[in-house]
C-alpha cells in the first residue's frame, strides 16, 4: 500500500515531465538542393544546420526536436546528403526510404522552378507505397508570378502543392500548420517494440568496423526458416538467425548487406541507417575496430545508443589482427575511452574468424536484464533513505534540496522520477546513478534520472 500511495504522488505530477509517449516524426525528404536545410532551419529557428552551396559538406545528426505551434515533434533532416556524388540518383531515393520508413509524416520538397525530375517520380512512387502521410512542398516560390510553377506539381499526384519560399520564409508557416494537421499526436513507428518473441538486436558501428562480416558470421550458417517460430511477422529487412541456440531477430540487416560505405556522405546515410535500427531494436551492439584507435564516429554511434534508451553491448571486433602487447595496450586505453560506459558489457571477438561470436550472447542478455530491469518502489526508496543520510546533497545558497521519494517509473530502460524540495545538481544525479548501478546491477542500460520539485 505504501508503494501505491507514492506512485498515486507520482501520478499527479505535471505530465511533460515523466516517461512520455514518443513524440511524432516528421521527415523532410527531398533531391539535393531543393531547399531541405533551409526549411529546416526555418522551423528550427537556428542557424546550425549550415545551409551549403558548397558540395561534399556532411552532417550527421539526422533528427532534431522540434515545435511547431505549440506541437512538439521529432524533424528528421536529410539536408546532409552529399550533393554531387556518382550515383546520386539511387542513393537519394535509398536515403529517403529510410527517412519515411522512420517517419509518421513526411514533407516532400521538390524545387518548383526545375519541375518535377525522374528522381522526384521515383520519391513519389515509395511514398505511395509506404501510405503515409505527405505535404507536398513547392519551394523556391519566391514572389507571387511563380505560383505557377507550383501548380505545375499537381501533376505528381500528392494533392495541393504548398507554394513556398524556404528561403524568405513565404508561405512556410502555412505548410507546417498543414503538416501538423496529418501529424498524429503519438508516434506510431517508434513504438511500441513488439513484446515478446525473439529479442531484437541491432548491429551497429561505423563504416568498416565490420558489420556485414559480423552478420554473415552469424546468419551465414545458422538462419532459422521464420515460419519455425510462432507469432513472428516477417519483416523483410530483419533477419532471424540463431545465437547461443535460441532465435534472436537481427534488426535492419538490408541496411548492411546493400553496402554503401567508402562513398562519399556515407556517414550521414550511416547515421540515417543505425537510426532506424536502434528505433527496432531493444539491443545494440556496437562494433568497433580494435586495430585502429576509438574515433569520434565511434563515440556518436554509442552516443546514438544511449540516447535512443537501447541496452548496449560493445564489441571489439578484429580481434585476430592484435599481438598480445597490442591486445594489452589496447585494453588500457579502452578503460580510458569508455570511461562514461563502464557499465556496458565488452566483448572482444573476430568476426572473420568467428572467435568468441558466441561471446555475445552472454552480453547480450546481461545487457537485456539490466534494460528490463524493474526496482520496487519500497526497495528504491530504503536504498536512497540511506544513500541520502550518509551523502546529503551539498549546501547552496543555504539550502539544501532534500529527496523526498523516488519510483522507478519505467523500465526498458529504467526511469527514476525522484520528488525532491529543491533543485538536485548535475554532479549529485551522476552519484545516484553510479550508486544504482552498484546496487541493483543495470549492465548494459542506459539509465534515465529526472526530478521533479515540490515546495
Ligand atoms: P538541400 O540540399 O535540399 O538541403 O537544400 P538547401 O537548403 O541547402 O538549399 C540549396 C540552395 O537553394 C541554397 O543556396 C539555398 O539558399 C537555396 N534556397 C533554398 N530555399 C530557397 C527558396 O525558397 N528560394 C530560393 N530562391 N532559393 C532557395
Ligand atoms: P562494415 O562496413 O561494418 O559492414 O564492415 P565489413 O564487414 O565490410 O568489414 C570491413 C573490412 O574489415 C572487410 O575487409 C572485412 O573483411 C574486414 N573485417 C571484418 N571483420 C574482421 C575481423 O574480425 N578480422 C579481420 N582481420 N578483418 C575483418
Amino acid at each position: 500500500e505504501e508503494d501505491a500511495a507514492l506512485l498515486a504522488a507520482a501520478d499527479d505530477a505535471p505530465a511533460h515531465d515523466g516517461p512520455e509517449a514518443p513524440l511524432p516524426v516528421l521527415a523532410v525528404v527531398g533531391r539535393p538542393n531543393v531547399g531541405k536545410s533551409t526549411l529546416v532551419n526555418r522551423v528550427l529557428g537556428r542557424r546550425e544546420a549550415v545551409v551549403q552551396d558548397v558540395p561534399g559538406v556532411t552532417r550527421d545528426r539526422v533528427s532534431y526536436p522540434a515545435e511547431w505551434a505549440g506541437r512538439q515533434f521529432m524533424l528528421v533532416d536529410t539536408g546532409g546528403w552529399e550533393h554531387d556524388a556518382a550515383g546520386l540518383n539511387a542513393r537519394v531515393a535509398e536515403q529517403a526510404e529510410v527517412a519515411i520508413a522512420m517517419a509518421d509524416a513526411v514533407m516532400f520538397i521538390v524545387d518548383a522552378t526545375v519541375g518535377p525530375t525522374a528522381t522526384d517520380e521515383q520519391v513519389v512512387r515509395m511514398l505511395r507505397k509506404s501510405g503515409k502521410p505527405v505535404v507536398l512542398v513547392a519551394n523556391k516560390v519566391d514572389s507571387p508570378v511563380q505560383e505557377s510553377d507550383a501548380a505545375a506539381l499537381w501533376s505528381l499526384g500528392l494533392g495541393q502543392p504548398w507554394s513556398v519560399s524556404a528561403l524568405h520564409g513565404r508561405g512556410s508557416g502555412d505548410v507546417l500548420d498543414a503538416a501538423m494537421a496529418v501529424l498524429p499526436e503519438v508516434s506510431g513507428v517508434a513504438s511500441p517494440l513488439p513484446e515478446g518473441g525473439p529479442r531484437r538486436v541491432a548491429l551497429v558501428g561505423r563504416p568498416n568496423v565490420g558489420k556485414s562480416s559480423l552478420l554473415n558470421a552469424i546468419a551465414g550458417r545458422d538462419r532459422v526458416v521464420v515460419d519455425s517460430v510462432a507469432g513472428t511477422t516477417r519483416d523483410p529487412v530483419d533477419e532471424l538467425v540463431l545465437l547461443g541456440n535460441r532465435p534472436w531477430w537481427l534488426v535492419d540487416t538490408a541496411g548492411i548487406r546493400r553496402r554503401v560505405h567508402q562513398t562519399k556522405g556515407a556517414d550521414f546515410y550511416a547515421s540515417l541507417r543505425t537510426q532506424a535500427a536502434l528505433e527496432k531494436a531493444e539491443v545494440a551492439v556496437v562494433l568497433i575496430d580494435s586495430s585502429v584507435p576509438l574515433t569520434e564516429q565511434d563515440t556518436r554511434v554509442i552516443q546514438q545508443v544511449i540516447d535512443a534508451g537501447r541496452a548496449l553491448v560493445i564489441a571489439y571486433n578484429k580481434w585476430d589482427l592484435m599481438d598480445d602487447d597490442q591486445r594489452h595496450l589496447l585494453e588500457r586505453a579502452v578503460e580510458q575511452d569508455l570511461v562514461q560506459i563502464q557499465w556496458a558489457p565488452r566483448v572482444n571477438i573476430s568476426a572473420k574468424t568467428r572467435w568468441h561470436v558466441d561471446r555475445l550472447v552472454k552480453a547480450l542478455d546481461t545487457a537485456l536484464g539490466g534494460w528490463d530491469t524493474r526496482i520496487s518502489t519500497g526497495k528504491l526508496n530504503s536504498f536512497l533513505g540511506e544513500l541520502t543520510a550518509a551523502n546529503p546533497h551539498p549546501v547552496r545558497g543555504g539550502k539544501q534540496p532534500r529527496i523526498l521519494f523516488a519510483t522507478q517509473a519505467d523500465s526498458r530502460p529504467p526511469r527514476f522520477v525522484i520528488f525532491a524540495t529543491g533543485f538536485i545538481e548535475h554532479g549529485y544525479r551522476r552519484f545516484i546513478e553510479r550508486k544504482l548501478r552498484e546496487n541493483f546491477g543495470f549492465v548494459g542500460t542506459p539509465i534515465e534520472i529526472s526530478v521533479r520539485v515540490r515546495e
